[in-house]
């Protein structure tokens, strides 16, 4: 399998090549040539085969130049009872008959982004030792990539964590979460400002090339081409839990922000698997529901992003639809980089007179948004119906997801965090703290370890090379 760029200015690759790096050459993102084709006889013999084993019948049709070998090696290293609670790795769990939450959750910081994250802690590892390279992963997070980060990087030799977060600024958990970490290889970065100064702070860092080649500086950000192909494993083990036979088809709802989860549904549909729907669930930051609705693309300014109760979702633009537009002008660079040309000087493109937007439908698209009165609702209802309780995020994608439940259709609806995440709303909600995994019990009383910094480039420069030995 080769890849391609979006904007089409990046000699054909392959997949350890663009592993590692961030966008393509030319501003674009990296995207594999054609998507690999399931057959109806490959996705029955499927039916039976454990979470690893399904992970490597997919991943391996993408990472084509990693020795089979070594990728069951390293996906059965990854997908362990002991790290994501069960054998299942994603339960299936039936609210009723037509409608089902696929846990995606269990992992060690109880969002779904370990479930591509701890995949690429071990892939980063074994390309790293082969090539005998370091990679320094410079990030800023809010609250929810950074300990996932962070865990999957635990105890790696050949890479080390900078994690700027915003000092005083995050929950008490998702603080203990990460400064609670005491690891060689972590550094977790306090800074007196916004996540947007922490975010600047790494911008900046990029922009100085010489910088960033000299210490190896890398991301692990939502575009990581190995963590879209590492979700794309649930989609089809949500279908095969919820199936008996291939002639049936099934609906997912994914609670969305970078477009990077439900992207990677787009992938599974066009490999083949039977998806009927795939809905796009936004909070009030509602770019993408507002594309999928209109037709038009209108990124906001980080002042313009609502702080919300479903965080992970609060987005000024979404890093991962580049890819999808590839598809949906069908794969011509010279229309992506237009389109992303007038987002740059217009702050929008608008596809709704043209073929494409029709287009949306064919590949299954639908759309809805939530406020927090709807997911206060809806975390209230789930547990009075099913005594089950829901994260706010997952309450965002079950109140869309009612507005396309169609018969003999299961919806599936993607469960991205645990509800102890987000114990503050929890509380608003139903009155009392959700219950918590007993590996989180006390995390907040831990000894923590960070380092509190101005928002400064030269100073996260400056730490930086006194930690990296070159
Ligand atoms: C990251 C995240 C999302 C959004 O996923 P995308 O891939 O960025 O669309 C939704 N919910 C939670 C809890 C998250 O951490």
């Amino acid at each position: 399998m080769r890849y391609l760029s979006t904007r089409g200015g990046m000699p054909a690759r392959s997949f350890s090549e663009i592993l590692l790096a961030g966008l393509a050459d030319d501003g674009g993102l990296s995207i594999c040539e054609s998507y690999p084709q399931v057959s109806t006889q490959e996705l029955s013999a499927w039916r039976d085969l454990s979470y690893p084993d399904l992970a490597f019948e997919i991943i391996s049709r993408f990472a084509t130049d990693i020795p089979a070998q070594d990728l069951r090696e390293i996906i059965n290293a990854t997908y362990t009872a002991k790290k994501f609670g069960s054998e299942e790795i994603t339960p299936l769990t039936w609210l009723d008959s037509d409608v089902a939450i696929l846990g995606l959750s269990n992992g060690p910081t109880l969002a779904f982004k370990d479930i591509a994250m701890q995949f690429l802690g071990n892939l980063f590892e074994y390309i790293l030792t082969k090539n005998n390279q370091q990679l320094n992963i410079l990030g800023a997070t809010s609250g929810d990539t950074g300990p996932s980060a962070e865990y999957a990087m635990l105890g790696k030799s050949h890479v080390r964590v900078f994690m700027l977060s915003p000092y005083q600024r995050m929950s008490p958990f998702q603080e203990a979460q990460m400064y609670s970490l005491d690891e060689d290889n972590i550094f977790n970065i306090a800074v007196e400002g916004s996540f947007d100064r922490a975010q600047d702070m790494v911008k900046g860092v990029s922009h100085d090339a010489e910088f960033k080649a000299r210490y190896k500086v890398g991301t692990v950000n939502s575009i990581n081409w190995a963590r879209v192909t590492a979700q794309v494993v649930y989609y089809f083990k949500g279908y095969l839990a919820a199936t008996q036979s291939n002639a049936q088809k099934v609906s997912f709802t994914v609670p969305s922000g970078n477009f990077g989860n439900i992207y990677a549904g787009h992938i599974a549909r066009q490999m083949g698997l039977p998806i009927e729907k795939l809905v796009l669930a936004t909070n009030e930051n509602n770019v993408l529901d507002e594309f999928f609705r209109t037709g038009i693309y209108k990124v906001r300014s980080e002042e313009n992003v609502y702080v919300t109760s479903s965080p992970s979702m609060d987005i000024s633009k979404a890093s991962n639809f580049e890819r999808f537009i590839y598809d949906l002008v069908g794969r011509d660079p010279e229309i992506v980089g237009d389109l992303w040309h007038q987002v740059e000087t217009k702050g929008f493109f608008d596809l709704s007179e043209t073929e494409y937007f029709s287009k949306v439908k064919n590949y299954g698209f639908k759309s809805g948004s939530s406020t927090h009165h709807d997911r206060i609702e809806t975390i209230r209802q789930i547990k009075n119906d099913y005594d089950l309780v829901i994260d706010t995020h997952t309450a965002d994608g079950i109140k869309v997801a009612k507005e396309f439940i169609q018969e003999n259709i299961p919806m599936i609806c993607l469960e991205t965090a645990l509800p102890a995440k987000f114990e503050a709303t929890v509380i608003e909600a139903l009155g009392y703290k959700p219950d918590r995994p007993v590996s989180h019990n006390d995390i907040e009383t831990k000894p923590k370890k960070y380092d509190v910094m101005l928002p400064s480039v030269d100073q996260i420069k400056t730490y930086m090379q006194e930690r990296i030995k070159i």
